[in-house]
């Protein structure tokens, strides 16, 4: 037995066979009394009126009362970590402002249900960072090609343009870019011939954090490690995709469904610990296994990463981080805020976690 046990065990004893107030207790307990049930307290102890056999006789009641433990509530740390982002709801002094153009062939329902999403989103958003220049918002849809370019060319040729329109393809996008002047614009692309499933919240808080990231990040955005901007993206995109929370949780359990299988796939060809460190560290943003090609390591593995640093660190501490990240770039800025190097965290406490959560 540890001498810790045995001392508590032995404090208890004392406790127990102190004498209970001798002068009321001693001579209450086991005395008669009128009525099964009724209680009476002398001197801080509770007495009950309790029949045996055909006695009814005051009997101490136990000063502790039995408490039947509750079954533990079984939060998952992914789960935990995007309660914690909800969990935000002041409504901010200064809501982003948005300027958002439809092109001529798009349903105005499309327009309707995007730009109803974005309330929600830029009030959220508001209340970490707000961009002093409107969040330009430009929907176009398929048959809208020239009219796309005249306005890309407008906002500045930022870097979608072309590029973007023809990694579309003849389906549905969403994209953020950046002009050399370091304005955000936010793109979407339905097409004419069904709904788009683009115009969901789950969505559209995916392409709005983006522009918030690139908002609180300025250039330093681009020199983030891949699983930063789509991985967050991603993170927020679940924890968010509903106002109810049981519904947000189950779409977040199929996006992380998604994420662990596309990882174990592509952690299945090397060693795990080996290949999940050089895809953290080696990856950069701009490859093509990061977010053109599967495994898509930005969003799957990024979703994973993304969760556990706000398990490990809070909700808040990342919006420091990312607040902090210009000064002297992200890895400077994550050690100050989170008391650890990027590096030493994979190592110590996000690969561990990423193991377990890809064995399920
Ligand atoms: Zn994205």
């Amino acid at each position: 037995m540890n001498k810790r046990l045995t001392t508590f065990l032995s404090v208890l004893a004392v406790l127990v066979l102190l004498p209970l107030s001798p002068s009321n207790a001693a001579s209450q307990t086991g005395g008669i009394c009128s009525k099964a049930g009724k209680t009476k307290v002398i001197s801080g102890k509770t007495f009950k009126c309790i029949k045996s056999g055909k006695k009814l006789s005051w009997i101490l009641t136990p000063s502790i009362s039995k408490v039947t433990p509750e079954a533990p509530k079984i939060v998952e740390t992914w789960w935990r970590a995007m309660l914690d982002s909800r969990s935000f709801s002041q409504v901010p002094t200064v809501i982003q402002s948005i300027d958002i153009k439809s092109a001529p062939n798009v349903p105005k329902s499309e327009t309707d249900k995007i730009a109803a999403h974005f309330n929600d989103t830029l009030i959220y958003w508001s209340q970490f960072v707000v961009n002093p220049q409107p969040l330009y918002t430009t929907i176009v849809s398929e048959k809208d090609y020239e009219w796309y370019m005249k306005r890309w060319q407008e906002l500045g040729s930022d870097n979608t343009g072309q590029y973007w329109w023809d990694k579309t393809g003849n389906g549905e996008g969403g994209a953020v870019g950046w002009n050399n002047s370091g304005q955000i614009n936010m793109y979407f692309k339905v097409l004419t011939t069904r709904p788009s499933t683009l115009a969901t919240r789950e969505h559209v808080f995916h392409e709005v954090t983006h522009f918030f990231q690139a908002t609180a990040l300025k250039d330093e955005v681009n020199n983030t490690p891949c699983w930063f901007g789509e991985g967050q993206a991603q993170f927020i995109q679940s924890a968010h995709a509903d106002k109810s929370e049981t519904v947000a949780k189950s779409i977040a359990i199929q996006n992380r469904k998604w994420a662990i299988s596309a990882v174990n796939k592509y952690i299945g060809t090397t060693n795990s610990v080996d290949g999940l460190f050089n895809a953290l560290t080696n990856i950069s943003r701009g490859d093509v296994l990061c977010n053109r090609t599967e495994p898509l390591l930005g969003y799957t593995l990024g979703q994973l990463v993304n969760e556990k640093l706000v398990a490990d660190f809070t909700w808040i501490k990342v919006i420091d981080f990312m607040k902090k990240s210009p000064e002297n770039g992200w890895q400077a800025s994550f050690n100050s805020t989170f008391g650890i190097s990027a590096e030493d965290w994979y190592k110590k406490d996000l690969i561990p976690y990423l193991i377990a959560e890809l064995k399920i």
